[in-house]
């Protein structure tokens, strides 16, 4: 996390965290439940599950590159 040096706003950027979070959790559902349709070989199912994932997050990276958020910090007076 970084702050700015003029008004000390909190500053955020790139993908955000919670979606990165959505993407790993449905990726390793998906493995979870791709699991039965390839039976007995997990390092299938695990390269599916990585290759998915990867495709996934580089979509979100590129579609947040140039996302910035500054969050203003509360003043005490
Ligand atoms: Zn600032």
């Amino acid at each position: 996390m970084r702050t700015c040096p003029g008004c000390e706003a909190v500053v955020t950027y790139g993908t955000p965290l919670v979606l990165i979070i959505v993407t790993l959790v449905a990726t390793a559902w998906l493995g979870f439940h791709a699991h039965r349709f390839f039976y007995d070989s997990r390092p299938v199912v695990l390269l599916l599950a990585g290759i998915a994932a990867g495709g996934v997050l580089s979509l979100l990276y590129e579609a947040f590159d140039e996302r910035v958020v500054f969050r203003k910090k509360r003043r005490p007076w």
